[in-house]
């Protein structure tokens, strides 16, 4: 109901995908009143890498107030950044640069599980599998693939870089491959040496050999570990073609585009990474990827960016890629969310619905624009020129963006 008594146009929202960004959504949206439920296609709760998500303080700021949770509670700190020279430069961990600099860092799925508990499980559907939407005057019918058919007043997609609804909804919206992929890896810190323990316990770790770049720092170990983890990323560039397709197809000789994980990369491919990380990078690192099983993700923008369609609406990564330099997805999924909300909360009938949604739709499009920009500016100095200079602000400091 708004102020006047009237019934809200929008009751029933349905999101679809059930990550981060969908339920940021499905949070946000019932903090503000509406019936949601999500939709998730996976069969169990997600599993998560354990990757890392850099917690700004706004966006820990929002979570608090929109989610009752407390970052801090299970986020590593660091406090420098220390690039190492990389081993053509010589023998050991030879520290070049080094400056104060906080940060934060949450695992990925620790604020899963933290969301997820938030939202709790009677609203949150495993196993079901979008199809599509019919819209009608009054509504939208979900359909899935087992059958099942639910209505909404609006969808909310949240279904990821490889969003089936983007392809329907925004069909010239493509993935556009930047060049470069990343490798990751995972360590328990009391696993590696002291030396290593040492160089990271405080610090993210960065190494610049030649046109690609490693990043290193702690995470908070997964539920019941002791201790903390070590996420490792190289960023390495692989042309578009053969080489690509061979590295991104699976064991089982699955091509996934967008993403292998820990385990399903081909032996040759992690044969060859591993003799990279030994002749180009110094020991720390060197040690962290090698005690790590190694997973790869490739490294897309998406454009032209479009969020809302009627009824329809795409969040998170589902509406754009935007890549992880800038480390502000998780924030722009969230601000997005919140921002939704707020503008539904504002509308009284369908047609200001409309207007405010395509008001919602400009702000965060321009988020997402001005990050995807900033992204590639930094991607194109470290992958492409080799311009990157350790500790340019330009380069190392996130700023938020506007909204929220
Ligand atoms: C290397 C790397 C590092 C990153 N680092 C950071 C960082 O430091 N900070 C940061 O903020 N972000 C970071 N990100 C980005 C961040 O992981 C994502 O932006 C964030 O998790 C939001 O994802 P999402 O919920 O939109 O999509 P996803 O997490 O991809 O979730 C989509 C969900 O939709 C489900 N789904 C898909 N199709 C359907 C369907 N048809 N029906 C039902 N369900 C469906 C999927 O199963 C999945 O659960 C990083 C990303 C990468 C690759």
């Amino acid at each position: 109901m708004d102020g006047s008594g009237m019934a809200h146009p929008v009751r029933d929202i349905v999101v679809v995908g059930g990550s981060h960004a969908g339920l940021f959504a499905g949070i946000a949206l019932r903090n503000a009143g509406f019936r949601v439920r999500i939709f998730e296609r996976a069969p169990q709760v997600l599993q998560g890498t354990g990757g890392g998500i850099r917690v700004q303080p706004r966006l820990a700021a929002i979570l608090q107030r929109e989610a009752g949770i407390d970052l801090s509670q299970f986020a590593t700190r660091t406090r420098y950044d220390r690039h190492l020279a990389p081993r053509s430069a010589g023998p050991g961990n030879r520290i070049v640069f080094e400056q104060a600099e906080e940060g934060a860092f949450a695992s990925w799925s620790s604020l899963y599980r933290a969301l997820v508990a938030r939202f709790g499980r009677d609203d949150y559907v495993l196993g079901e599998t979008c199809l599509d939407a019919i819209e009608a005057s009054d509504g939208a019918v979900v359909r899935f693939a087992g059958g099942r058919s639910e209505r909404a007043d609006l969808v909310v997609y949240a279904d990821g870089i490889g969003s089936a609804a983007r392809a329907r909804l925004n069909p010239s919206a493509v993935l556009q491959y930047a060049g470069y992929v990343v490798w990751r890896g995972l360590v328990r810190m009391d696993q590696l040496s002291g030396e290593t323990r040492d160089l990271i316990r405080d610090a993210r770790l960065f190494v610049i050999p030649g046109l690609s770049h490693v990043i290193c720092y702690p995470v908070p170990g997964e539920d019941g570990e002791p201790g903390h983890r070590v996420n490792a990323m190289w960023y390495r560039n692989v042309p578009a073609g053969p080489a690509l397709e061979d590295l991104m197809t699976d064991r089982e000789g699955v091509h996934r585009p967008t993403s292998l994980k820990a385990g399903s990369v081909q032996q040759r491919h992690i044969d060859a990474f591993r003799r990279a990380v030994e002749a180009e990078l110094p020991p720390a690192p060197a040690e962290i990827f090698a005690k790590a099983e190694p997973f790869v993700t490739t490294i897309n923008d998406v454009e032209p960016f479009r969020m809302a369609f009627g009824r329809q609406l795409l969040i998170g990564d589902a509406s754009a890629a935007t890549r992880p330099h800038v480390s502000a997805s998780t924030a722009r999924a969230l601000l997005a969310a919140v921002g939704l909300a707020d503008a539904l909360k504002r509308a009284g009938g369908m047609d200001e619905v409309r207007a405010e949604l395509s008001a919602w739709e400009r702000e965060h499009v321009a988020i997402a624009q001005e990050f995807t920009n900033r992204g590639r500016m930094i991607g194109r100095r470290l992958q492409v020129e080799g311009t990157f200079v350790p500790g340019d602000p330009e380069l190392t400091q996130i700023t938020m963006p506007v909204a929220g």
